[in-house]
Formats: structure tokens, sequence, C-alpha cells
């Protein structure tokens, strides 16, 4: 397997790492660090979908399916990270509860979890 296919490959797997799937609303500060890791997975790709199509120039060779392969991983990401956006900003409009902890709506009135009135 060719540095562009394996790339290709690596690529398209729904990047495993660090995007945690918890019950639990995940932390503001868990979901920046997975928006940033996610976009600096998406500049790597863009990076190798630009070196692919100068080697493709160069060299007349047809690399057409490492670099769609590229694109619909680019495409997963971003929208992974559209998905993380969007519960970022709900995230921000918790409220965490002082006397458990618990994350609730922002507009509850009494915390889910504990009963404690806000
Ligand atoms: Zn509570």
């Amino acid at each position: 397997m060719g540095f562009f296919e394996d790339a290709a490959v690596k690529a398209k797997d729904v990047f495993d790492v660090a995007v945690e799937k918890t019950t639990d609303v995940i932390s503001e500060q868990k979901i920046k660090y997975n928006i940033a890791k996610i976009n600096s997975k998406i500049a790597k790709d863009y990076e190798m979908l630009g070196r692919l199509y100068h080697d493709s120039k160069k060299s007349g060779e047809d690399n057409e399916d490492a670099a769609n392969a590229l694109i619909a991983g680019i495409e997963s990401k971003q929208a992974e990270v559209s998905d993380l956006e969007d519960q970022l900003a709900a995230a921000k409009n918790m409220i965490i509860c002082d006397n458990c902890g618990a994350k609730n709506a922002f507009d509850a009135s009494f915390c889910q979890k504990c009963g404690k009135q806000f």
C-alpha cells in the first residue's frame, strides 16, 4: 500500500480517538478540545490533498480514488465539528448544580439530579 492510499484510508476512518460519547453532557472544555483536534486533522487532510494533487500533476499518475477518499474524510470530520459546535452552544447554557455538580438546562428551576432549587 502506497503512502497516499494509506493516508487516504486513515483519513476515511471515523476518527475514533478522543471523541468520547458519554451519556452525560460533555464538558465545554472537552468539546473545545475535540473540535481543535478534529480541525487539526482536517488541516492535515487538506495538506495531503494538496501534495497528492501536486504529485499527480508532476507524475501524470491518477490518484483520483485517494483524493476522493481524502475529501470524504474531510467532509465527515467537518460534519462532526458542526455537531460538536452545537453541543458547545448547549453546554454554555448549562447550569452546574453547586450541590451535586450535575449539569442542568439553562432554564431549569431545580437540579434534575439532587432536586436543589436554583
Ligand atoms: Zn444537584
